[in-house]
């Protein structure tokens, strides 16, 4: 089957030097397309990503109950996604999604995210506000958002 095309082209030219025809063939290449590659990942990792964030959503939000009552960490659907470019995101109404990549990261930068997006629950923006709800529960939460931001998946090979 093939995984990936690309196009040779084929020219031929007369007896004047003038291109008469250009034959377009098309032939495998062995390297898979990142979309299929993060596919399977995905489909490895997101029950341990979710595994992951049902715990320590868990544990983070008994812990701002706890410090702020009443509490409005109260987090309705959790979804594991296949995004590019989020690691993850809070919806206005108390769903949150984090990237399948949630599983492969270690785990102070797994609570960094976690807590980032539980703390947009109660601060819907990224305000001084958000950032002193998230410093309760990470307080080197500066270090971690500088890591997360550096952090690539070749870390892990
Ligand atoms: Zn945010």
């Amino acid at each position: 089957m093939p995984l990936f095309r690309i196009i040779r082209r084929r020219i031929r030219i007369d007896a004047f030097g003038r291109i008469v025809r250009r034959v377009r063939r098309y032939s495998r290449r062995t390297r898979r397309p990142a979309s299929l590659t993060s596919r399977r990942a995905f489909t490895l990792h997101k029950e341990s990503a979710r595994a992951i964030a049902h715990a320590r959503l868990e544990h983070f939000a008994r812990f701002y109950a706890a410090l702020i009552p009443p509490h409005t960490f109260t987090y309705r659907r959790v979804s594991i996604r296949n995004q590019r470019t989020r690691w993850g995101s809070c919806s206005r109404r108390g769903n949150l999604n984090f990237s399948y990549k949630l599983a492969l990261l270690p785990p102070q930068l797994a609570d960094y995210l976690i807590v980032h997006e539980l703390c947009h629950l109660g601060q819907f923006n990224h305000s001084p506000a958000f950032w002193a709800l998230v410093e309760l529960a990470i307080p080197d939460y500066r270090v971690r958002r500088d890591e997360l931001k550096n952090w690539r998946e070749s870390k892990l090979v």
